[in-house]
């Protein structure tokens, strides 16, 4: 299966891909989680990929897609992946068509209303990346991480002002993509999001299902 996972920032993108990761034994490729471990170090290209992201900007096209080419590099062939973050423009999308066919999109649809409320409350291990919501999906001791006993932080471009633009951002860039997937005829297979407090199991479980009809899992 090459699948990608698409949705609004805070839509849960990595949260499910994580957890079919585990389900289903395939790899997960973040960007967004390349990127910040890009912008820790430093370098020239480092500092401009943190000011794009700090702002809830995208990273641009020639530096994603060079990353995104390596990062494909190293999956064994014939092994299952998700990609999480990419492709965010038409070029990027474009580009992965040249290189690889895709099976399936993983949409997540949720309201606005809920991101804005999901993202502002969220918290990510800073040693394994899970994530955790301190309303809606709580550790089970305040700030460590259930996994692996990390400490749990606060993501720089989760704060009201950044959150607004990354939606923007997804509206005019990224939403487009879709359109372009059902012109190529994939598959997609849809969760929608109804209540903040609804639990990821069910929706892993039920995307799950789809893929089997599909023969993908
Ligand atoms: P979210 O989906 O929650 O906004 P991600 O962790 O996927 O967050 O991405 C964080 C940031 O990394 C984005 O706001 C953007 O600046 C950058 N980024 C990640 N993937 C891409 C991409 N495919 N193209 C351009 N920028 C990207
Ligand atoms: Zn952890």
């Amino acid at each position: 299966m090459k699948a990608i996972i698409i949705g609004a920032p805070g839509a849960g993108k990595g949260t499910y891909a994580s957890r079919l990761q585990q389900k289903l034994g395939v790899e997960v490729i973040a960007t967004g989680d390349i990127f910040r471990e890009l912008a820790k170090q430093d370098s020239d290209i480092a500092r401009k990929v943190k000011g794009f992201m700090e702002k809830g900007l995208l990273v641009p096209d020639e530096v994603v897609i060079e990353v995104l080419k390596q990062r494909l590099r190293n999956i064994p062939k014939g092994k299952s992946f998700i990609l999480d973050g990419y492709p965010r423009t038409l070029d990027q999308a474009k580009m992965l068509d040249a290189i690889t066919k895709i099976d399936v999109i993983l949409l997540l649809d949720v309201p606005d209303w809920i991101i804005i409320e999901r993202l502002s409350t969220r918290r990510i291990c800073r040693n394994c990346g899970t994530v955790y919501n301190v309303r809606f999906l709580k550790p089970h001791i305040e700030g460590i991480c259930d996994k692996c006993g990390g400490p749990l932080y606060q993501r720089s471009d989760d704060n009201e002002e950044v959150i607004k633009k990354r939606l923007q951002v997804y509206q005019e860039q990224t939403k487009p993509l879709l359109e372009y997937f059902k012109q190529k005829k994939l598959p997609f297979v849809t969760s929608s999001t109804t209540s903040l407090d609804q639990p990821p199991e069910p929706i892993v479980d039920k995307l799950t299902a789809e893929l089997k009809k599909l023969e993908l899992a």
